[in-house]
């Protein structure tokens, strides 16, 4: 029986889990650093936290959930989600919490993995996979005087739910998709609310609506309604996906929406200008919410379209030498996307380690097999995020791609599997040629290494990467 170790628990991990465990594969542990499942979804607490991708499609497509309260559910269901499907698949009991790993080394003579963990505690196991996400490090600026700010701080990420914003000057540095879904919240109670925006947005309605009983009674009595809902926004997602590019028919009908949206909504001339974005569409993430633009063009809230240079005791200097006083700051800046895997000191044939690999950007066969790392699976790897779509879907086609791999091996009596470097190089050169051409390619974005690379993307649509991971190539890798 194949061994096979899982870091992480959040839909990565359990995507493979309860694919690799309904195909009888029974020996798996997964490692989770925290206390508890659910990956971004466990950490991400801050008021109004949600997914931006509708619930029927952001979940397992064998794991309907006629209970969804509303179209785009908040954090708490999404975690309560996770949860129940792990404990409906038998995952829950398989998983070591508080355990986190750290380093991970490739023994040839045994060909297994050898997983260190930070308590010192070490397991082997004949095949790992990394679950950890690309958003699972929140990342604060270095900006100077950030240590001598007298007041609280904290990042979206780490939500400080001790923190009473009543009647107090906040700052939020940053307005991405966490500071769009939480500004509205803070709002409500803060003072004054300064948004230090570098850039605007992209930023489209949201359909969202509570769903009623009937609905409900529907999907659980009749599930194909709940499956032509889930088809319904799957093939607008693929569309809005392959706009993705001012080039585009579609990506000047998504442009157009969401200035149209910007124009509704906020009357004042100098904040609309201030909030409309001077790069082609695509290029950062397009957001959606109905309530943002509202909260901004009210008294109290200010865009300060300059990003944050200096901190005091007592309050932040923007980019144009202008002190502002506030009481607390809330960093909505973003994760480490780029350093895939870099806190796990990851070595493979021949003393290789990861990171040096990918020190010019991760790059990955179908975003999960990797040259010189046997046995070695990444779910959620390199080139597999989306700018629009579901997650799930894709997880879904990684995780049977990798249960294929692991049939094989099995089936072959083979130890090891390792892609060749043909065919990773192939691979990533086909890739590399649509990305250049993709809308990330025109601006600033966290898609992007520093090396230029374009590393956290898929090229287009969820459809296309399920038909390149449908059947393992088995000339595409070494078996030994
Ligand atoms: P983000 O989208 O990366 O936004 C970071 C924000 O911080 C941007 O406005 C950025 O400005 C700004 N920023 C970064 N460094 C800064 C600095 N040194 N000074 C001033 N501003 C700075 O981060 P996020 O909002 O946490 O979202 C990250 C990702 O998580 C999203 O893209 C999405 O994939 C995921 N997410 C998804 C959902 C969902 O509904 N599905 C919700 C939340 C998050 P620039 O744009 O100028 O760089």
């Amino acid at each position: 029986m194949t061994s096979i170790g899982i870091i992480g628990s959040g839909f990565g991990a359990l995507a493979v889990a309860v694919e690799l465990k309904r195909a009888g594969h029974t020996d798996l542990r997964l490692w989770e650093r925290s206390r508890d499942l659910g990956g971004v979804w466990r950490d991400n607490t801050y008021p109004g936290a949600g997914c931006d991708v509708p619930s029927p499609l952001y979940s397992f497509s064998y794991e309907p959930n006629p209970r969804w309260s509303r179209r785009y559910a908040l954090q708490e269901e999404i975690h309560a989600y996770i949860r129940s499907v792990a404990d409906k698949h038998g995952i829950t009991p398989l998983v070591r919490f508080g355990t986190e790993a750290v380093a991970a080394t490739w023994n040839e003579d045994s060909a297994s993995w050898t997983v260190t963990f930070a308590d010192g505690s070490v397991e082997t196991v004949d095949i790992l996979i990394s679950a950890v996400g690309q958003l699972s490090r929140p990342v604060i600026p270095h900006i100077d005087g950030i240590d001598t700010f007298a007041g609280m701080s904290f990042h979206s990420a780490e939500w400080d739910h001790s923190f009473d914003a009543t009647g107090k000057t906040v700052a939020v540095v940053g307005a991405g998709a966490s500071a769009v879904q939480f500004i509205p919240h803070l709002a409500r109670d803060a003072g004054k609310l300064l948004v230090f925006q570098r850039s605007p947005n992209f930023l489209m309605p949201k359909p969202d609506k509570p769903y009623k009983p009937i609905h409900k009674a529907l999907f659980r009595f009749a599930p194909v309604t709940q499956r032509i809902e889930r088809g319904g926004i799957w093939t607008i997602m693929e569309q809005f996906a392959r706009g993705l590019d001012d080039e585009s028919k579609v990506g000047r009908i998504n442009r157009a929406i969401a200035l149209r949206h910007l124009d509704q909504q906020v009357a004042d001339p100098a904040l609309q200008a201030k909030l409309t974005p001077d790069y082609p569409i695509g290029c950062k993430r397009i957001l959606f919410s109905n309530e943002f633009y509202p909260a901004l063009a009210q008294d109290h809230v200010e865009v300060v379209t300059h990003a944050v240079t200096r901190v005091t005791p007592g309050g932040v200097v923007d980019a144009d030498g202008v002190e502002h006083a506030v009481d607390a700051i809330v960093f909505a800046t973003g994760f480490d996307t780029q350093d895939f895997l870099e806190s796990i000191d990851i070595t493979g044939t021949g003393g290789q380690k990861l990171a040096t690999q990918w020190a010019d950007g991760a790059h990955a066969y179908l975003g999960m097999y990797v040259p010189n790392f046997p046995n070695l699976f990444v779910t959620y790897g390199p080139n597999t995020n989306l700018g629009g779509g579901s997650i799930i879907y894709m997880l879904e086609a990684q995780a049977r791609h990798m249960r294929q791999a692991i049939d094989r091996l099995e089936a072959g009596r083979y130890s090891s599997i390792e892609v060749t470097q043909e065919a990773e190089e192939a691979y990533d050169l086909e890739i590399s040629e649509k990305l250049e051409h993709s809308a990330w390619a025109h601006c600033e974005n966290w898609y992007r290494h520093r090396s230029g690379r374009i590393t956290s993307n898929w090229p287009g649509a969820t459809l296309p990467f399920a038909k390149a991971t449908k059947v393992l190539e088995p000339a595409a890798f070494h078996w030994a």
